[in-house]
């Protein structure tokens, strides 16, 4: 049954309010400071309601989201694992909590010492030489790492031109060369899904900046020649940036540093559990090896004869990236994370991602047809391939899959991969949960083959229908109109 919920603007009538303040004795302008002509007396078809009707309203709007306390959300890429509600009472700590970024850093040494010491954790764990907490994103970290790598090839006289980048890349990492001022050049993958490296051969010359690679890749597979691969890049004088937005599969096993990578992000809100979705909050952190430190943004947490400390005076830094300090709640959950689980913890958790993930693979692939046929780590991709006699495409499958209650894996991506189904279970998932899911993508399968139609029209469940995804990109209505204005 289609259910809506009406704007807030919608309901409500006049005079109608929430809490009863006593009348104001006089004229707050003066006390404001702002000119009373900036001061409105009215705000047009501002909501008049009752404190009932907000609440009802928004509890009504959260029922129907789906959410990772609800259910599995196996969506590849995004790394979606459960957040441990310790988290989240450590973050109310009221030192944490009510610390504001512009009071006196001598004020907060707790808060400076907990991103120093996050910092060396992710190091220990990565490998790297130094990090800096500041990028909000892996976008942004890119974009941050990026920009250190232009600052020392600059400074060394040899500014490059060119960013090689795997076609198999999530979309973020040609955006951020070449928000950086780089050209980009695509480096195809072979038929198993790993880099080409003869290609890459071909593509190496004297204005190669750096190599942009993720690994795992976005297929879910190790780039098991990366030793090969940095050989190549350094031997003609570029450097490797590993994106690691997919450290899941990574941890306790292989630490990027120990490889010879030069530049790492790690997404704190993907690997180190922090609520994301809807756009954040995230943080991007990045790690270097020792030549490129001098140019880690500002500032930086030191610790000297006064205790903890802000220190700006780096000349070669490439500057501030963030109004504040990074965010620091996902900066806080990530070291709790860190904290609680210790280094076997952590591996656990790197080899239960993979477990599950190979595990779905082992149970779907009779039914479903897997991207590639190497071994994939932490998620696995299919295609619709197997779907197209039947009329059926992936589109159908992912808005199916919410009838059962699974939020849909990522679809249509990597754009290498037709027709793409990628999941990632990761290691929160149960026996029973993942067999669940499987239930319901067998179901699937059957349907597509004795009752298409109920694929075709899905989801029946869910408070709307198939929305028109075109139009709602292309057409968005991002501002309330009332009906008589
Ligand atoms: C998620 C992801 C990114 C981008 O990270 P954001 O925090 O969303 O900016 C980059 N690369 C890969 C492989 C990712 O999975």
């Amino acid at each position: 049954m289609e259910r809506s919920e009406k704007l807030l603007f919608e309901i409500g009538s006049p005079g109608r309010v929430g809490i009863h303040l006593p009348e104001c004795p006089e004229e707050p302008d003066g006390d404001l400071g702002i000119p009373a002509q900036y001061l409105r007396t009215e705000i047009e078809g501002f909501p008049e309601l009752s404190e009932v009707d907000v609440v009802r309203h928004f509890t009504r709007l959260s029922r129907w989201n789906t959410a990772v306390d609800l259910g599995m959300y196996p969506l590849g890429s995004c790394t979606m694992k459960y957040n441990p509600k310790m988290h989240e009472s450590l973050a109310r700590l009221p030192g944490f909590a009510e610390t504001h970024p512009l009071q006196p850093e001598t004020t907060a040494p707790g808060c400076l010492r907990l991103m120093h010491e996050l910092e060396k954790d992710l190091c220990a764990i990565s490998g790297m030489d130094h990090f800096t907490l500041a990028p909000s994103a892996g976008a942004q970290g890119e974009f941050v790492g990026m920009s250190m790598i232009r600052a020392y090839l600059s400074e060394r006289g040899d500014a490059r031109r060119v960013v090689l980048i795997p076609d198999s890349a999530h979309g973020t990492n040609p955006a951020s060369a070449r928000l950086a001022g780089y050209e980009v050049e695509t480096v195809p993958s072979s038929p198993n899904g790993t880099i080409d490296t003869k290609a890459l051969r071909g593509c190496m010359g004297p204005d190669v900046a750096a190599l942009m690679l993720t690994n795992p890749n976005t297929l879910g597979v190790f780039e098991n020649r990366i030793v090969e691969v940095l050989g190549i890049v350094h031997g003609a004088g570029g450097l490797v940036y590993q994106d690691g937005a997919n450290m899941n599969a990574l941890l306790g096993k292989v630490r990027p540093g120990d490889t010879g990578i030069d530049v790492l992000h790690l997404n704190l809100h993907k690997t180190f559990s922090t609520p994301h979705g809807g756009g954040g909050p995230g943080a991007g952190p990045v790690g270097v090896r020792s030549v490129l430190e001098p140019y880690l943004p500002v500032p930086r947490v030191v610790h000297g004869t006064e205790g903890w400390r802000l220190e700006e005076g780096y000349p070669k830094s490439i500057g501030r990236v963030h109004a504040f300090h990074g965010n620091f709640g996902v900066l806080l959950r990530a070291y709790v994370y860190i904290r609680s689980l210790g280094a076997e913890g952590l591996r656990q958790v790197g080899e239960q991602a993979v477990l599950n993930a190979r595990y779905l693979r082992k149970r779907l692939s009779g039914d479903f047809e897997p991207a590639v046929t190497s071994d994939m780590l932490h998620e696995v991709v299919f295609s619709d391939h197997s779907f197209h006699d039947l009329g059926v495409t992936t589109l159908d499958i992912a808005k199916r899959l919410l009838d059962f209650g699974f939020h849909p894996p990522t679809i249509y991506f990597p754009l290498t991969v037709a027709g793409a189904l990628m999941m990632e279970p990761t290691e929160c998932e149960s026996r029973q949960e993942l067999d669940a899911f499987v239930d319901a993508m067998l179901q699937i399968r059957h349907e597509a083959e004795h009752e298409p139609q109920i694929l075709k029209s899905a989801p029946h469940r869910t408070p709307v229908r198939r929305l028109d995804e075109v139009a709602a990109a292309r057409r968005p209505r991002l501002r309330w109109r009332s009906p008589t204005a």
